[in-house]
């Protein structure tokens, strides 16, 4: 069995992968090229964004977004430590400062309700509110933005979310790696009202290209324009390449991941379908076992119309007290590979530890750290091989022994 089946992707695609791929070889124009500027347009009127603008990788997406809001040394930016390390990393790379606030124990995305007592932890420069980075412990940042992150493909509660940044003059950046293609109240993710949004399109992700790509979304002109800019080394216009006129970065996606990206356009709206059907399999699969009784989490469902994750993992939540690496081996030995998204909360993390965030100021986070398994996820796994995996883990956590004092 495959955690992700790309092969059976391929083979989706029929001829047109190989087509798109030889227009490029026949042109030669693989910066840059025709493919590019479609695919840019083909993604805007996906999303309903005014402005899609193809990038290296959904790092230097990220990247790219956050310099664009003019964000530097002094500026807090709000995220969750519950997240693939790029999201903090590349706020870190533009100077200003990570600030960590907990995550929801359902959904595992950020928890609005937090963003207050940080705000105000914030301003006053004191931890006793909430806790805080190093930096932040002088009362000398200034909040100046938020990364939302739609883990494992589940829009974020952008309501409160954005009701938050509005009161407090904040820019917030979606960071929709994993979730394009993914709805929130009948709206695609890279379009729900943040100033931008960044996409990945590494291979794994649900629309993912044959290499490193990414994309940056927004309805902001100047935005988009500075992204455009910034991906270019910096130059001035379009026409401009050797005027150059801020530091920018070589950030952008090449025609022929762009050639790849529109192959898999065409199958992509049903791919999400089929995603989604899969996770519903899933969900009933589990609900007809004795997996909830025994303390296992599902990811909830999505809870309004119009709204629904695009599944770029499927991820559980083991019962308390059951190891994670007992179960992953169990599965192993049945031939069913699993993963854990992510072991470790981001404030824990030698990168990070400049920050000098402490183990328990996350409490949420490093519970979800210790129980999360993806299971295999992709739109071509079949009921009948979802069904082993869930009758497998069934076994698995029916084995596991809870990790008392006296057997550790
Ligand atoms: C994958 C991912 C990224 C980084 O994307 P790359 O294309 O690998 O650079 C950023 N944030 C999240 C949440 C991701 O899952």
């Amino acid at each position: 069995m495959l955690f992700i089946d790309l092969a059976a992707q391929q083979a989706a695609m029929g001829a047109s992968l190989a087509e798109r791929i030889s227009a490029v070889l026949a042109h030669n124009h693989y910066i840059l090229g025709p493919e590019l500027s479609e695919l840019e347009s083909r993604l805007e009127k996906f999303t309903g964004a005014a402005s899609c603008l193809g990038c290296a990788s959904g790092s230097s997406a990220l990247e790219l977004a956050l310099t664009a809001f003019g964000l530097g040394p002094g500026d807090a930016v709000i995220t969750t430590p519950f997240t693939f390390v790029a999201t903090a990393e590349s706020i870190a790379r533009t100077g200003a400062t990570p600030v960590f606030v907990d995550i929801e124990p359902e959904t595992l995305n950020l928890d609005a309700r937090h963003l207050e007592p940080a705000l105000v932890a914030i301003e006053r420069g004191d931890q006793r509110v909430y806790p805080l980075p190093a930096q932040a412990r002088s009362g000398r940042l200034r909040a100046a933005a938020i990364v939302t992150v739609d883990i494992f493909g589940r829009p974020c509660a952008y309501d409160a979310i954005l009701g938050a940044a509005g009161k407090h003059g904040l820019r917030v950046l979606e960071d929709a790696a994993q979730s394009f293609g993914a709805t929130w109240r009948h709206r695609l993710a890279c379009n729900l009202g943040c100033d931008a949004a960044a996409t990945s399109f590494f291979p794994t992700k649900p629309l993912g290209c044959y290499g490193d790509g990414g994309a940056v979304f927004t309805n902001d002109p100047e935005i988009a324009a500075m992204v455009d800019s910034l991906r270019y080394h910096g130059r001035a216009s379009r026409d401009g390449k050797y005027d150059n006129v801020r530091p920018g970065m070589n950030g952008r996606l090449d025609t022929l991941q762009a050639a790849i990206l529109l192959a898999k356009l065409e199958i992509f709206p049903r791919e999400i379908s089929l995603r989604q059907a899969c996770a519903r399999r899933y969900d009933s699969l589990i609900a007809g076992s004795g997996l909830p009784e025994a303390g296992l989490l599902p990811p909830p469902l999505p809870d309004e119309d119009g709204t629904d994750s695009v599944w770029a993992q499927y991820t559980v939540q083991l019962p308390p007290g059951c190891p994670r690496d007992d179960v992953a081996d169990f599965l192993r030995r049945l031939q069913i590979p699993s993963a854990a998204h992510y072991p470790r909360g981001l404030h824990m993390q030698g990168a990070f530890a400049g920050l000098g965030y402490a183990a328990g100021d996350f409490p949420v986070t490093d519970q979800a750290c210790a129980r999360v398994l993806s299971l295999p996820m992709h739109p071509y796994l079949e009921e009948e091989a979802q069904a082993r995996v869930i009758s497998a883990l069934e076994s698995a956590v029916r084995e596991c022994r809870p990790r008392t004092p006296e057997t550790v």
